[in-house]
């Protein structure tokens, strides 16, 4: 008797080891992105959902956004893993230093010859290991890499409605469906908010209030709709931004950054992107970067200039092409205006991402996720191991680091916790062990 329970022992150990590990199944993923959510716009306005989520979740005080603090390079990062020097999507705007040629963001969305630098997101690696993606609205799923499209993506049109809250709230019950009636594993869902009304408002006003009130119902909405969807033991959701906002400093109370004060563009410069809040970039017409540099190097207390050979390297910005050979940096505020000063935003980001305004929310929750977990602020870099690991998925080469999000995940994830099979090899052998 005891002999053959023996051998059944053995016999277990040699049918289920190996299917066991490879019957893992992972649970699917959901990020949203909320544009220009900085880290600490919950703090002065009631968010019951979003609190609820500090208890039921992992909650990080604040994540660093990359050295360009915009919109498509920030994304980008967050997708890829990787620093902005890499991915190469280096501005909101898609532009051609030789030619002039300047497209605006919007436009950007459907351009692979933008997005496509050599750099795989998730999207396209997840699906090359078997999985379902996704993108709602989120910059640079609109595009094709290595000439791989993304297998579902929506791109946000010109004149998309930022606010629309019956919208917000179609688009949550859209993806619910994505996941349990056509069984896809990872989705990125985008809203332009709060970034719109900081903007059009600035970041310090009733408007940006509401409207942080009116994502939190749509967090509220959205743990409803999991439920309802019987997706809460099978989801995971992070939820992130791209930056965060600051109010723009004016005259007469301060004194704007003019470049055409210091510098004769015409004589000086072939090409520059300017006129789009705090970083900039300048192409020197022939021989005439040392000329530049040296006009502007002291013009403005508050402007900081560089050669493309001085950016610090901790920037992850300078080993790439499409940076131009004098980067400009206005401190926390100022818009570096080329001509004139147009500029009518009351809110703006693009500033040094070491600025705690730059700084971006970072919420999780789900099965395979800690709850009332406070984590230590991290580098937004650092989202593309966790969600490959959340997902199950070999990550490519990237710049993250796992040990920063680590501690997020509940400590059955590792020990293979989620092998949906009624007797796991560890069951099995104690019975029989027991028998004999
Ligand atoms: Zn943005």
């Amino acid at each position: 008797m005891k002999s053959e329970l023996l051998l059944v022992l053995v016999l277990s150990l040699c049918v289920s080891s190996k299917p066991l590990s490879k019957k893992r199944t992972y649970n699917k993923l959901l990020v949203i992105s909320f544009d220009g959510f900085r880290w600490d716009y919950d703090q002065d306005v009631d968010t019951p959902n979003l609190d609820a989520l500090v208890k039921e979740g992992v909650k990080a005080k604040y994540i660093n956004p990359p050295a360009i603090t915009m919109t498509s390079p920030s994304h980008f990062t967050t997708i890829t893993g990787r620093w902005i020097q890499d991915h190469g999507v280096v501005h909101n705007l898609m532009f051609n230093s030789s030619t002039g040629l300047i497209i605006p963001h919007k436009r950007t969305l459907t351009k692979s010859e933008w997005w496509d630098n050599g750099v795989l997101p998730l999207w396209i690696t997840a699906q090359n290991q078997g999985l379902k993606t996704a993108s709602f609205f989120y910059p640079g799923g609109g595009v094709n890499y290595s000439g791989q499209a993304v297998d579902r993506s929506f791109v946000q049109s010109y004149g998309h409605p930022y606010d629309n809250d019956t919208e917000w709230r179609q688009n949550i019950d859209t993806v619910m469906r994505w996941y349990s009636e056509e069984d896809f594993h990872f989705v990125t869902l985008y809203y332009g908010e709060p970034d719109n009304v900081g903007h059009v408002k600035g970041p310090e006003t009733t408007e940006r209030r509401k409207i942080i009130e009116q994502i939190d119902r749509l967090i509220g909405y959205l743990r409803k709709a999991i439920e309802k969807n019987g997706l809460t033991d099978r989801l995971n959701v992070l939820i992130t931004s791209d930056h965060g906002m600051t109010t723009v400093k004016k005259s007469p109370g301060f004194e704007e950054i003019l470049l055409s004060k210091y510098m004769r563009f015409l004589n000086l410069s072939e090409f520059e992107l300017l006129d789009y809040g705090g970083f900039g970039m300048i192409t020197p017409k022939e021989g005439k970067e040392q000329e530049i540099y040296d006009a502007l190097k002291n013009a403005h207390p508050n402007l900081k200039v560089y050669k493309k050979e001085e950016i610090p390297g901790q920037f992850y910005i300078a080993k790439n092409q499409r940076i131009q050979p004098i980067v400009l940096f206005a401190d926390l505020g100022f818009n570096l205006n080329s001509r004139i000063i147009l500029y009518i935003n009351k809110g703006d980001h693009g500033f040094s991402n070491h600025e705690m305004d730059m700084k971006m929310i970072f919420r999780a929750f789900g099965p395979d996720l800690k709850k009332n977990f406070l984590a230590e602020p991290f580098d937004s870099v650092s989202i593309y191991p966790l969600m490959c690991k959340l997902l199950g998925v070999t990550p490519e080469p990237n710049n993250g680091s796992l040990s920063d999000t680590t501690g997020m995940i509940v400590e059955a994830f590792d020990a293979g916790g989620r092998i949906k099979l009624p007797f796991t090899l560890l069951t099995l052998m104690i019975i029989i062990l027991t028998v004999i």
